[in-house]
């Protein structure tokens, strides 16, 4: 990036070609990605090929709840009892709203979990 007292112009460069063009701009928004940064995660609880967690039906097949007699919530993972809400879970809508909601429902999972086992 570079200008005078203001951003005048940035040079991009393709990482995978090392072609590097000019391009004048006032201002730079970056969306540099998101990684779920789940690695110290356990194994059983499963996560897709990119790290994010699986929930719900996704997880019917994990050896924990083949072994018991109840299905998990949508947002349970592998692991009953466990939830996974927000842009960290598989397949969420990574959005504010979508993770406020999300939030709320993990909590009313494990309330209906721990009426189930009390
Ligand atoms: C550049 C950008 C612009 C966006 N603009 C919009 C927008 O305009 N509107 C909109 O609705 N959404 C927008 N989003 C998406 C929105 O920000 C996310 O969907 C939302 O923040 C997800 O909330 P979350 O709580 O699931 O995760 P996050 O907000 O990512 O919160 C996860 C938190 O967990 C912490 N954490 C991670 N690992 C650990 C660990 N091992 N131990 C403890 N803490 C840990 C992180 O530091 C972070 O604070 C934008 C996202 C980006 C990146």
């Amino acid at each position: 990036m570079s200008g005078g007292k203001k951003l005048e112009q940035i040079e991009l460069e393709n990482t995978e070609t090392g072609e590097r063009r000019l391009v004048q701009t006032p201002a730079v928004f970056s969306m540099i990605g998101a990684r779920p940064c789940t690695e110290w995660l356990p194994p059983e609880i499963e996560s897709d090929d990119k790290g994010f967690i699986k929930t719900g039906s996704t997880v019917v097949d994990a050896p924990a709840w083949r072994a018991s007699k109840h299905q998990p919530g949508p947002l349970e993972t592998s692991l009953p009892g466990i939830f996974a809400a927000g842009d960290v879970r598989s397949g969420s809508v990574k959005r504010c709203a979508a993770r406020s909601c999300e939030g709320g429902m993990a909590v009313a999972g494990v309330q209906m979990r721990l009426a189930a086992s009390s």
